[in-house]
């Protein structure tokens, strides 16, 4: 039997590192929205016990350093299961992005084995879990928007912004958000004004969220890769209305409010940048 779960990408509308813990993992306070850029996983069982993933991309392996592959292996570990799993992932979130599609494949992963072997796990085990694969997993398992802190895994629900679009633009670069997390000193970065998002987000003023959007990691990223500068510029002069490069980057995201001016930014990205989308965020 074949399952089907849908792993939609991310933007970060607050990203702010806190601190360096003991264990050596930072502290974070991320505001992250669900977009409807996603891609597509597929189960299918299999009565022998070893998992298989399967994908058609030059940047992705299809072995066990596959977020998916990882989030299988712990699963069937965790609940002792000894039957085997094929993921099939169908790729449509740019890789190494900042859109989150590594770990959205792994929520993916996690969510559909609870139901394909009728385990039945609470959400909130299951993104504990997926904190053991990476930082922005438990979000994914939780999906829409929310506020992630401490590793990543302290989540709380919040309301989805008024209804806007997202511009996402995307150089051809990939960028490793380890390298970047390498370079933080916390005390040098700035720190985005997380509590006047939260009202932002609370009142439905989309031009107070648009005003508070902040990325304490696009300084760092910007410095490395100048082209993202660029096309946080292009996206402002174009005038969308909250422009912020979401996760460690490289990916600009602007925030419009119309329909029509939407797709005229996403018009002049185009041609200037390699990977545009025009998406909405997911309730
Ligand atoms: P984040 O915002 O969480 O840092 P990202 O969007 O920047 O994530 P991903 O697309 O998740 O980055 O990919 C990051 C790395 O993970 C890449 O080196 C990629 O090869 C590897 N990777 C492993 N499994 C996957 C997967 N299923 N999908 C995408 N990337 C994967």
């Amino acid at each position: 039997m074949a399952l089907f779960e849908k792993a939609p990408a991310k933007i970060n509308l607050s990203l702010d590192v806190i601190g360096k813990r003991m264990d050596g993992f930072h502290e974070v306070e991320m505001i992250m929205a669900t977009i409807d850029l996603a891609d597509r996983v597929e189960l299918n069982s299999l009565n022998e016990d070893r998992i298989e993933v399967s994908l058609w991309s030059r940047y992705v392996p299809n072995d066990e350093r596959n977020l998916a592959y990882k989030a299988a292996k712990i699963f069937k570990k965790e609940y002792g299961i000894k039957k085997g799993v094929h993921i099939k992932i169908e790729k449509n979130i740019p890789v190494s992005a900042g859109l989150g599609g590594g770990s959205s494949n792994a929520a993916a992963v996690l969510r559909g084995l609870n139901k394909l072997w009728d385990v039945g796990v609470p959400l909130e085990e299951l993104a504990l879990l997926g904190l053991k694969i990476d930082a922005d997993v438990p979000f994914c398992i939780l999906g829409k928007t929310a506020i992630a802190r401490g590793k990543g895994e302290i989540l709380k629900r919040l309301p989805a912004p008024p209804s806007c679009w997202v511009i996402l633009a995307k150089p051809n670069i990939g960028v490793s958000t380890k390298s970047i997390l390498q370079r933080v000193n916390v005390d040098a970065i700035s720190h985005p004004n997380t509590n006047e998002i939260i009202k932002g987000l609370y009142e439905g003023d989309f031009q107070h969220i648009c005003k508070h959007i902040g990325n304490s990691l696009e300084c760092i990223t910007m410095s490395l890769y100048p082209e993202v500068k660029r096309i946080k510029e292009k996206m402002i002069n174009a005038g969308a209305e909250g422009v912020l490069m979401s996760g460690s980057g490289p990916t600009v995201y602007g925030l419009v409010k119309h329909h029509n001016k939407a797709q005229r930014i996403y018009n002049s990205m185009k041609g200037f940048c390699h990977d545009v989308h025009i998406v909405r965020i997911i309730g």
